[in-house]
């Protein structure tokens, strides 16, 4: 089959290389769709050890059955589907405890986990699944939108960590991928305001279809003073960090008011400064994130009632033979898509 295979950092070469056989207990899905995730991006640039020579990346993704390994019920070939792709191993007191998003032991389809290495991801014609993660489509969620099913369970995630957001204003940094689904998840729950904040005016165009009440680009507007004179100095009720860069994480505690809930979903710079004695005088909450345990079905659910409108983000579809191109064009800050979808002929 042919795969787009991660060789090092900036080399993306498509290339023959063998089809994967099914194991006990597994599906082989023909890859339909697969999205390009800010982490896929962020590995190919390199310095990420969840991406190694030799992978084949795609977490993303959606399908159509192919073959069934040994011992496989209730699942047929021809059928469309999604698939779970943290691989949690179900025995670890994480995933005893319900943190099957941090299990130690798990695998991540199109990642290089630790414990476990390297999985085959989906931008490849074929991808291997176990059947358990399998969640077949309704006929009308398309595989475009199943594909994006995965980074709205991370925003459906962050935002079900805080449980009051009728009526409350919010800012979100950054209007990404993950960024705007969470904005679409908190239009869902009722949030009064949803302040976006981005420096690309096309992100923040995107930012208002998907439920932002006012958008600040922080490039040319000062997102403080912003949320001074909206608030009456009081602060935001909620920030949403998509970002995770100093600016963002300090300016977060600048503009939340006293006794407020920042989440952390961000990773864009892991160590740096942060005024902590400010955080704790103003008796913040702070909720970090990571990933999802059963946020998938969940968010297949809700774009199969219309209530999230995930395709509205995918400003480019291309071949899966193009992909390389792609990823070099958004190393080098030169792709204007906000979500890229890779599709096989
Ligand atoms: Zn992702
Ligand atoms: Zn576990």
């Amino acid at each position: 089959m042919k795969a787009l295979v991660f060789e090092g950092p900036r080399n993306m070469q498509y290339k023959e290389v063998p089809t994967p056989e099914p194991g006990i207990g597994e599906v082989r899905i023909k890859v339909k769709a697969v999205s390009i995730c800010g982490s896929d991006s962020g590995g190919y640039k390199g310095g990420s050890a969840m991406r190694t020579p030799g992978l084949i990346m795609g977490h993303e993704f959606s399908g159509v059955i192919d073959k069934l390994g040994p011992d496989v019920d209730g699942l047929v070939p021809g059928q469309r589907v999604g698939a779970v792709t943290n691989l949690f191993c179900e025995n670890c007191r994480d995933c005893r405890e319900g943190r099957q998003n941090v299990c130690v032991n798990r695998a991540i389809i199109g990642t290089t986990m630790p414990k476990y290495g390297p999985y085959p991801g989906a931008m490849a014609d074929y991808v291997i699944a176990p059947a358990k993660k399998i969640i077949p489509l309704p006929d009308h969620v398309s595989f475009n939108e199943a594909a994006l099913a995965e980074p709205l369970s991370i925003s459906l995630r962050a935002t079900k960590h805080v449980k009051d957001i009728v009526g409350r204003t919010v800012l979100v940094y950054g209007a990404g991928p993950i960024g705007l689904l969470a904005m679409q998840c908190l239009r869902a729950r009722d949030a009064s305001r949803i302040i976006a904040v981005d420096v690309v005016d096309a992100r923040l165009d995107m930012a208002r279809e998907c439920g932002a009440t006012d958008i600040v680009n922080s490039k040319t507007q000062d997102v403080v003073k912003f949320v001074e004179e909206m608030t009456n100095a009081e602060g935001v009720d909620i920030v949403f960090d998509a970002v995770g860069a100093p600016e963002t994480i300090n300016n977060g505690v600048e503009i939340v008011r006293c006794g407020g809930t920042v989440v952390w979903i961000g990773l864009a710079v892991p160590v740096f400064e942060f005024d902590y004695k400010h955080a704790v005088c103003k008796e913040i909450t702070f909720q970090c994130t990571y990933m999802y345990t059963a946020e998938m079905e969940e968010g297949i659910e809700l774009i199969a009632s219309g209530k999230m409108d995930v395709g509205k983000i995918i400003t480019g579809t291309y071949p899966m033979s193009e992909g390389a191109k792609h990823f070099e064009l958004i190393a080098k800050g030169e792709s204007s898509d906000i979500k890229i979808i890779l599709v096989n002929d």
